[in-house]
């Protein structure tokens, strides 16, 4: 509360005051506690940040979180969602006002038998994936993170795991958003009139995105770069690809949604289209003498179709050897300056994995490996 006091120039009263009118705002549809307890309880996320918010919003609806967003804009405070909390660089803390977007927004819907689902944004990866599971399909979004990170949470940060690459992230599985912007303006931009809609009651925004789209269409210099960045994996922040990807602005506001990290807009309610489950596995751990040789064998595996490649340095061999199940392989390494690439392929069946793997050997035996060219199976 001191910090934001300095920030405003409020006094307590004035402070006091204007958390009553947050009160107000959420008009019974949600709490908002400044209790220590409760303000101490969510200064901590995943990062390193240690910010104590002024009071914890827990908004129940998208009208509700629209409320919210005029009475912090009267008091002139700033919302800051929060939903598992899972980020690693303080995207999801603030001194000003905390909203808990995990609690409420949990809803899970399979549609078209798996090959879509509506997400609530506080759903977990984890449940949501378990929802589908029964359909053989999954969500596109990976973060190692699943078990405890969100959906909402995934497409603010546009997350990646091992395996959804840029073909299957939030930005390439998304199809449409319910999103409660600024002003309080509730847009669905899966609706048939949503453009109309935006158009109407966003006429600047809804112009501003238009000039930009075609600012960056018109400059080959513009294009080339986005394309270029947007190609990788680790670029960040709003899907700007989205300028050049849709024409409609409504459609492009969704997009630069995803990676936005909750600047933009509050996304209320998620469609994704999702991928399938390949569930048989051929996993196999490469050791080499170094990191130079473990990078050097990429061009070749990375040809062999893998699902996912991940990288392990001398720290990370050293810590994977603690584990009592590793491999003796890897137990009885004596790691100096050695490196592993962790490699896995993966199919719908065990004859199309078979298949993948033996395709597979002839790159893999030209390798200069430590140990074994065995791989482990991984069948359902
Ligand atoms: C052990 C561990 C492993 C991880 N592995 C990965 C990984 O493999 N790949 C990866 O990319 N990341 C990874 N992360 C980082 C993090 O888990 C992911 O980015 C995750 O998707 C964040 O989701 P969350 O629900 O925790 O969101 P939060 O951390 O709560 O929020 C993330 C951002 O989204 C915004 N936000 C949340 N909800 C909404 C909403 N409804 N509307 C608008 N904005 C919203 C927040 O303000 C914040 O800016 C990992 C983190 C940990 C701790």
């Amino acid at each position: 509360m001191r910090k934001w006091l300095r920030r405003t120039g409020l006094n307590e009263a004035a402070a006091t005051g204007s958390l009553a009118t947050l009160r107000r705002a959420l008009a019974g549809d949600g709490s908002l506690l400044d209790r220590a307890t409760d303000r101490l309880s969510y200064a901590h996320d995943a990062s390193h940040f240690h910010l104590v918010p002024t009071a914890v919003a827990t908004p129940n609806d998208a009208a509700a979180v629209g409320r919210l967003f005029a009475a912090a804009k009267a008091v002139g405070i700033a919302l800051t969602f929060r939903s598992g909390g899972t980020s690693l660089s303080g995207q999801a803390g603030t001194t000003g006002i905390l909203v808990d977007t995990r609690s409420r927004f949990r809803s899970i819907e399979v549609l078209d038998d798996g090959l879509r689902v509506r997400v609530g944004p506080g759903a977990t990866i984890r449940q949501v994936n378990a929802r589908l599971a029964r359909y053989g399909r999954k969500l596109g979004p990976d973060p190692a993170s699943e078990i405890a990170c969100t959906l909402g949470g995934a497409v603010a940060n546009n997350s990646s795991g091992m395996a959804c690459g840029t073909t299957a992230n939030s930005y390439a599985t998304l199809e449409s958003m319910v999103l409660v912007l600024p002003s309080g303006t509730v847009i669905d931009t899966g609706a048939p009139d949503a453009d109309d809609k935006l158009r109407a009651c966003e006429p600047a925004l809804y112009a501003g995105l238009g000039r930009l789209r075609d600012q960056v269409r018109h400059s080959p210099v513009l294009r080339e770069r986005i394309e270029q960045q947007f190609a990788m994996k680790n670029t960040m922040g709003y899907g700007i690809n989205s300028l050049l990807d849709f024409s409609l602005p409504a459609e492009i506001l969704a997009h630069l949604v995803v990676g936005s990290e909750g600047t933009l807009a509050f996304i209320a309610s998620i469609v994704m289209r999702t991928v399938p489950v390949l569930p048989h596995t051929r996993t196999g751990l490469l050791v080499f003498d170094d990191l130079a040789a473990a990078t050097g064998a990429l061009p070749g595996l990375v040809a062999s179709g893998p699902v996912s490649i991940e990288l392990l340095d001398a720290t990370s061999l050293r810590v994977g050897q603690r584990d009592p199940a590793a491999d003796e392989l890897l137990r009885t390494l004596a790691v100096d300056k050695h490196a592993a690439l962790l490699v896995e392929y993966q199919a719908a069946t065990r004859a199309d994995v078979d298949e993948l793997a033996e395709t597979a050997r002839p790159a893999l035996e030209a390798l200069p490996i430590i140990g074994p060219r065995t791989h482990r199976v991984g069948d359902p």
